[in-house]
């Protein structure tokens, strides 16, 4: 498999440190409010990549975090807490919103069919974790204290750029305007590891330290949690783009100070979510959740399918109306799927692994996930019975988690119905358009007369709408009748 590395700048084969694990780290969310659809976008992709590393034979263990604590409004330590904002704003403590939106998030996850990585740890359970980090870091001189914070000594790197060297307007991402410098920092790269003292008197929740009672900055969090649980090697560490500088940027810093050697191999990146007016967000313009897109009657696999249909490293537009042609697009490929035939015989195994190459192929190279929809079709067209067709769509739905399988059988079970309420369906037309609920009453009761082969009773029936001045004709379906 090919996967662009955002640390190299190039497409890589994939390999991993061990062939018998893959070791995956996810930045979770910073559980201050609902994940709007631009972070749902990074988890979508994420999961393509666990699930497609599983279907192409890996074990993979995937840790994601919680950021529960440290995650202030800018990126590079300075504002606003923001899981304070969010209590401030809900007037709730920190951990009650915590968990509240920490089960939000899953719910909307669940929703998008993002499966939960196999360790969820939020950030507050692990300070024992970040304390033996950064007293190392102190140890070996890649930290110093200065006015009440220790901050990690960036001067100290032969390296500090990962990610950016390439493309100078990365830096610009996470560094937000408006924000003052913080004196206390010897080089403006160097980055908190622990906060003792803070702009925030009323910071909710602090622990004991050797360096004062404080709180975690957010980069400390991923290393630490990534290190209890996978240990010192990492394969995959993904994140979205605006996770690059400056987050993953000083866990790499951090990380690989403290441990010695080179830590993570792969960087995968998913691009912005953006809408027509720029970058997604929570607090500007339409907050696109999950709930939003219900309630606006999109099925939120619609939403998976839209994010599917584009690559993860290109940025993607979100419109409604963009929204409303995946929705169409998404509707006629279940018909398709739904038009064949469960007992059409045996699976032609030739034929399946046929399409399940075309498949492969698609996310061997860099997960392309639009080609592999492509297979999907490509399947549905394809020149056999429709065993292996269904074969496939079931074994591509191991990893693009769209339900294809299931819907198809619910709009085949849809549209058996409707064809037999079509065939029972019976109209009582009038020539002229007129509606006499009497003469509508007489039709449907000779129709159910001839039904039960009472053929004496549908006669005497005709015999008496003629009384009444009636001819009635037979049609398909129904029976058409004109007063004479
Ligand atoms: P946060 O909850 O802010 O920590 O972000 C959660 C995840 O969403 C991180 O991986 C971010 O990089 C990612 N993210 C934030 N905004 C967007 C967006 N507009 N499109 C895609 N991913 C995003
Ligand atoms: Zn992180």
């Amino acid at each position: 498999m090919k996967l662009y590395n955002s640390a190299t700048h190039t497409r890589e084969d994939f390999v991993p440190n061990s062939p018998d694990i893959v070791k995956m780290y996810t930045c979770g969310p910073t559980v201050y409010h609902f994940a709007h659809i631009g972070n749902l976008r990074s988890y979508i992709m994420e999961d393509i990549l666990e699930k497609y590393l599983r279907y192409a034979g890996y074990n993979v263990k995937r840790v994601m975090n919680i950021t529960d604590v440290g995650h202030l409004t800018s990126d590079a330590d300075e504002g606003e807490d923001k899981m304070l904002k969010g209590a401030r704003r809900e007037n709730k403590s920190v951990m009650d919103i915590a968990h509240f939106y920490t089960d939000a998030f899953f719910a909307d996850c669940a929703k998008l069919n993002i499966k939960r990585p196999d360790v969820v740890e939020p950030a507050t359970e692990c300070i024992g974790e970040y304390i033996k980090i950064i007293s190392k870091l102190m140890d070996t001189g890649y930290a110093y204290f200065a006015g009440g914070n220790v901050y990690f000594d960036t001067s100290k790197l032969e390296k500090y750029y990962i990610f950016n060297d390439h493309d100078e307007e990365d830096l610009a991402v996470g560094v937000r305007e408006g924000v003052e410098e913080d004196k206390n920092k010897r080089s403006k790269n160097d980055f908190v590891l622990w906060f003792t003292k803070s702009k925030f008197e009323d910071q909710a929740l602090k622990w004991d330290s050797p360096w004062g009672v404080g709180y975690p900055g957010w980069h400390i969090e991923c290393s630490g949690i990534s290190m209890k649980h996978l240990g010192e090697y990492l394969d995959i560490h993904c994140g979205g783009i605006d996770n690059a500088f400056p987050h993953h940027t000083n866990e790499i810093a951090q990380s690989e100070s403290y441990l010695g050697h080179k830590w993570c191999n792969y960087w995968m990146h998913v691009h912005h979510l953006n809408t027509n007016d720029g970058k997604m967000s929570k607090s500007k313009g339409e907050f696109l959740t999950v709930s939003l897109l219900e309630e606006k009657g999109y099925d939120p696999l619609v939403y998976r399918f839209f994010c599917l249909q584009s690559h993860y490293r290109k940025a993607l537009v979100f419109s409604w109306e963009n929204l409303d042609n995946a929705a169409a697009a998404f509707s006629k490929l279940i018909a398709k799927a739904a038009a064949l035939d469960p007992a059409s015989g045996e699976v032609d195994e030739t034929a399946l692994a046929a399409l399940k190459e075309k498949f492969s192929a698609a996310l061997d190279n860099d997960l392309n996930t639009s080609l592999a929809i492509t297979a999907v079709y490509d399947a549905l067209q394809a020149k056999t019975n429709d065993a292996p067709k269904l074969a496939a769509l079931a074994d591509f739905d191991r990893v693009l988690s769209l339900n294809l399988i299931e819907k198809a059988a619910v709009k085949r079970e849809a549209d058996a119905k409707a064809k037999a309420a079509a065939a029972n369906s019976f109209a009582v037309i009038s020539e002229t358009g007129e509606v006499d609920a009497e003469i509508e009453a007489l039709c449907l009761a000779r129709r159910d007369a001839k039904k039960a082969k009472n053929f004496a009773e549908a006669d005497r029936i005709r015999d008496e709408l003629k009384a009444k001045g009636i001819e009635i004709t037979d049609i398909p379906n129904g029976v058409k009748w004109s007063r004479v």
